[in-house]
Formats: structure tokens, C-alpha cells, sequence
């Protein structure tokens, strides 16, 4: 997994995986990217397609439905989906790496039965409940509270902000709760919920600045009864599982951002040829050529942050600090490449039917979304000892 890293040259399977999903997106994806991004709809169409791909199951093996791939691999075609269309992406990033990811990574056996070959096989997605209107950032503050009652647990609260949540599709919330008191502090558990259960409600979708396509809503728990079984992973560890997820969550949003990143330096590229001003294509004056040239430096940078943190992962080393440095750098790339591509483009760069323009609207929520950029710098300040 190292070798490339020197030599920048992927091994064939990834280089061939990320050429299919590359195909994918310019064939079947950016067709549609504009029209999804103004109605705010849902692609069903792009995520059937991706599921059909086996996309959805990419780094689960086999024997749960997956494609025996790994996290990596996810990693690649989220960054050549992010640069055709974001809310493909995140909904990808969110339905694998929060939905799914979570139950391979702390459910016993019964439960990886029941929902990985579900969840792998993108006919069904997940999503995670962590975020609270009381606590983003600082998500130990959760409220939602579980507790048992014969055999069930009973849960009551709320979530805010959550991704894939809503769908048609959407088979699957799993839930940090607050599930007793230890040593005078909270115990945190995470519960799986099917949907539909009684009690739960995805509330109306919010109205975003961008990833219009993707699928986000409050949740709602009114006395929603699970089965005790339901716990996922030890009673009391919920809160530290799923800070786990978001390490490797980072490393996935990083993909996402470079391939933002990327998508803008090509659209830049291709416009400053073609656009001409006093005679001369645009990209003839160095200001022009600076500016590309800085936000290919940025994407370059970026996915060489994502790639270290992912080669330390799969080599089972710490990668928590690489992670955070990758989600930072490259969710800045993002922003910065989105911001000088509109200037390039001008006037049409404010069109939303321009790509660029969507880039605007869709990059900020990188820097936010899975830690924002100061939650990654506490993460690296305390990975100094600091
Ligand atoms: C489109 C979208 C999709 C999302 N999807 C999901 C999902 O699927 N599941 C889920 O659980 N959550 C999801 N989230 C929630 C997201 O992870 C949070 O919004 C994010 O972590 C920030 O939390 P917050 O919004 O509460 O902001 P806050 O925590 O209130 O932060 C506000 C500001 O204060 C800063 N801040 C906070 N604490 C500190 C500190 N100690 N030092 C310095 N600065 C600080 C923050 O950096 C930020 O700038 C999603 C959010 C969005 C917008």
C-alpha cells in the first residue's frame, strides 16, 4: 500500500477501480448533478447505479455482501465522484463509512448478518445519529436518553443534521443515548433502530446552502422501543465507538474534498483555454496560471495527506493525527479551489448551472461537517501532547 505513495502511481486494481468510478461519474452523475442540486432531489437514480457498481460495499468482504476491497478504495471513489458532484459523494461517504461502517466495525455476528449484506449491497442505507442541538463538536453533551423496560429499550430525544436519514431507502438510524450514570458521569451507548419503528420520525429535510442532493434531517425518538439486542458494540462505549468512526470518517472526507479540489482545478483548466479576454485566452495571463497552478499545489498536497493517513490505517497504525491533518488541509483545498474557480469563471461561475458554482455552495459544509477545522486542530494539538 506504501510503494505508491513515492513513486505516485497507483497498483492496477485501484487505478482501474478508480477509472470505472471516474466513467460513472462523467457518464451517469454530472448529467444530472445540476438539475438534482436545484430541486433538491434525491438522485435514486445515481445511488442505484452505484449500487449496482458494488460501490456501497467496497471495503466490506465478501462473506457480509461486499467487495472484499478496503478502506482505501472507498477513499479513491469518493474523490472522483467529489469532483463531479458532492452530494453523491457524501451520500456514498455517509451511507458506507457512518451507516455501515459501524456495525462491521463493533456489531456481533447476528448483527452483521442481518445489516451489512443489506447495507453493502446500497439497496438500503444507514445512517448515524450523533449530532445534537446541544452538541456538534462537543457530542458528549447528548441528551437523547435510552433506558430498559423489559427487554426493550426505550428511547426519547432527538438528533439534528443527520445524512441519509429520510430516504425511501433508509432502513437503518444508529443512535448514541445517554443509558445510565457511571462514577457521577454519563454512560453512552449506541443502539440500532430500524425504520420504520414506531416513535421515530425523520423530520422535514432542512433547506442547505449546498449539498442540495444529499438527504439531511432532525430526527425525532418518541418512546421508540428496540430490542435489548439492539445494543451495538459494549453498553457504555457508544460515545468512544463512534469518535473511532470519525477518525476513519476524516480520512474519507478528506477523499471527498480532493476530489472537490480536483473537480475545480479541471474546470478551470478546460474554461481558461477557452475563455478569451483583450485578444488572448485567459489563461495566457499569469494571473490566470498562478492561480490554477496554486490550486493544483492544494489538490496535489491534500490527497498526499489523505493517502498517508489511509496507508497508516491499513497498516493498523495511529493515524488519529494523520487523519485530522488530512480532513484540515483538504476541506481547506476544497474551499480555497471553489473560491478561485468562481473567479475564474467570472460572471458565469454565480450561475448555478455552472459546476464551479455548486462547488461554491457545496465546499463550505467540509470544513464543518465530521469535526470542524478547529476541532481538527484541538485533535492534532492534543495528538502533541498539548
Ligand atoms: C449537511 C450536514 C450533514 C451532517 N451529517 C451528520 C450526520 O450524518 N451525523 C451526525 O451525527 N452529524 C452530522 N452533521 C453534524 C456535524 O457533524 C456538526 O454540524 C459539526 O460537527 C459541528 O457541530 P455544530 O453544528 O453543533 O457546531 P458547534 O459545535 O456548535 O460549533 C460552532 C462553532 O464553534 C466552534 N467550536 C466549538 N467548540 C470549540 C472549541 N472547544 N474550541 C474552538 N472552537 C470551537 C466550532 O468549530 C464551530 O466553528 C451534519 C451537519 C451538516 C451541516
Amino acid at each position: 500500500m506504501t510503494d505508491f505513495m513515492a513513486t505516485g502511481m497507483l497498483p492496477d486494481h485501484y487505478e482501474q477501480l478508480a477509472k470505472t468510478v471516474r466513467d460513472f461519474a462523467q457518464s451517469v452523475v454530472a448529467p444530472v448533478a445540476a438539475k438534482h442540486d436545484e430541486e433538491h432531489s434525491f438522485p435514486y437514480e445515481v445511488v442505484a447505479g452505484m449500487a449496482d457498481m458494488g460501490l456501497f460495499g467496497l471495503p466490506f468482504p465478501e462473506e457480509y455482501g461486499g467487495m472484499g476491497g478496503d478502506y482505501f478504495a472507498l477513499c479513491l471513489a469518493l474523490e472522483e465522484l467529489g469532483k463531479v458532484d458532492q452530494s453523491v459523494a457524501i451520500t456514498l461517504e455517509a451511507g458506507v463509512s457512518l451507516g455501515a461502517m459501524p456495525v462491521y466495525r463493533f456489531g456481533n455476528e447476528e448483527q452483521k448478518q442481518e445489516w451489512l449484506p443489506l447495507l453493502a449491497s446500497g439497496k438500503a442505507l444507514g445512517a448515524f445519529g450523533l449530532t445534537e442541538a446541544g452538541g456538534g463538536s462537543d457530542a458528549g453533551a447528548t441528551k437523547t436518553t435510552a433506558r430498559l423496560d423489559d427487554g426493550h429499550w426505550v428511547i426519547n430525544g432527538s438528533k439534528q443534521f443527520i445524512t441519509n436519514s429520510g430516504t425511501d431507502i433508509t432502513k437503518l438510524v444508529t443512535v448514541t443515548a445517554v443509558t445510565g450514570e457511571v462514577g457521577g458521569k454519563k454512560e453512552i451507548s449506541s443502539i440500532l433502530v430500524p425504520v420504520p419503528t414506531e416513535g421515530f420520525t425523520a423530520e422535514p429535510a432542512y433547506n442547505k446552502v449546498g449539498w442540495n442532493a444529499s438527504d439531511t434531517h432532525p430526527l425525532s425518538f418518541d418512546d421508540v422501543r428496540v430490542p435489548e439486542e439492539n445494543l451495538l458494540g459494549e453498553r457504555g462505549r457508544g460515545y468512544a465507538n463512534f469518535l473511532r468512526i470519525l477518525d476513519e470518517g476524516r480520512i474519507a472526507i478528506a477523499a471527498l474534498s480532493v476530489g472537490a479540489a480536483q473537480g475545480c482545478v479541471d474546470e478551470s483548466v478546460k474554461y481558461a483555454k477557452e475563455r478569451e479576454a483583450f485578444g488572448a485566452a485567459i489563461g495566457s495571463y499569469q494571473a490566470v496560471a498562478f492561480k490554477i497552478a496554486r490550486m493544483e499545489a492544494r489538490a496535489h498536497v491534500a490527497r498526499t495527506a489523505y493517502y498517508d493517513a489511509a496507508a497508516l490505517m491499513l497498516a493498523g497504525k495511529p493515524f488519529k493525527k494523520a487523519a485530522s491533518i488530512a480532513k484540515m488541509v483538504a476541506s481547506e483545498a476544497a474551499m480555497d479551489n471553489a473560491r478561485d474557480a468562481t473567479q475564474i469563471f467570472g460572471g458565469y461561475g454565480f450561475m448555478n448551472e455552472y459546476s464551479v458554482a455548486r462547488h461554491y455552495r457545496d465546499s463550505k459544509i467540509l470544513e464543518i461537517g465530521e469535526g470542524t477545522t478547529e476541532v481538527q486542530l484541538m485533535l492534532i494539538g492534543r495528538e502533541l501532547g498539548l
